[in-house]
């Protein structure tokens, strides 16, 4: 078996209950502040959403594929190359396009589409063999990581404890099928005129339509 289907196999046999009980340990009440969905150092705010992620908001906000979803900026230059899955798209200050207010804090106006990254924010989980980065976590706890937040430490009930270890669980289990779908389905595409976009369901033009060009 390959490692990614070994850590997939990993990931569905993952009990949830002691995940919550780490959860618990870190402490987590969202502020609403904001941070996580803005722009930080000058970078616009990166956040991956998948295909049938944003084709949820398309059903909700009945946006076009466009003004939901911006090719993932890695490997991108001077508005030629190929990169590899989505990123909600940003408005012009770099901040999500979806961010908005409400009484002085910031609201999600896609809450109830919002893609699963942003669902367990600021929380991950360290598996083996994924390579996942631990460089920006600042708290851990079993196999719980959780990056730079305002809202860590506060109390987490059970319940919700329970809700968002789930959340990570599936989070982890997508994540893993689209990197091995979008593995099985990579075709380089030989110097594209502009970007073109590779994720689970093949390569794409930045409209989210099908590449019908040359490949290699
Ligand atoms: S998850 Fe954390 S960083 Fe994001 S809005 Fe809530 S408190 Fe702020």
């Amino acid at each position: 078996m390959e490692r990614l289907e070994a850590a997939l196999e990993f990931v569905r046999q993952l009990d949830p209950e002691p995940i919550a009980r780490h959860l618990q340990e870190i402490g987590f009440e969202c502020t609403r502040c904001g941070r996580c969905c803005s722009a930080a150092d000058g970078e616009p705010h990166t956040a991956t959403v998948f295909p049938d992620e944003v084709r949820a908001i398309q059903t909700e906000t009945g946006d076009e594929w466009a003004e939901i979803a911006r090719p993932m900026p890695f490997g991108i230059e001077d508005g030629t190359g190929e990169t590899f899955e989505w990123a909600l798209q940003t408005a012009p200050n770099g901040d999500c396009t979806f961010l908005t207010s409400e009484d002085d804090r910031t609201r999600c106006s896609i809450y109830g589409s919002r893609p699963l990254l942003c669902q367990t924010y600021p929380f991950s989980l360290s598996l083996p063999g994924t390579g996942v980065s631990e460089d920006a976590a600042v708290e851990s706890a079993g196999r719980v990581r959780a990056s730079a937040c305002p809202g860590l430490g506060a109390e987490l009930d059970a319940e919700r404890a329970r809700s968002m270890a789930e959340r990570l669980k599936t989070r982890a289990v997508r994540e893993l099928e689209e990197t091995i779908a979008l593995r099985e389905q990579y075709q380089p595409v030989p110097d594209p005129e502009g970007v073109i976009v590779h994720d689970s369901e093949g390569a794409k033009y930045p409209d989210g339509t099908a590449f019908e060009g040359t490949r290699r």
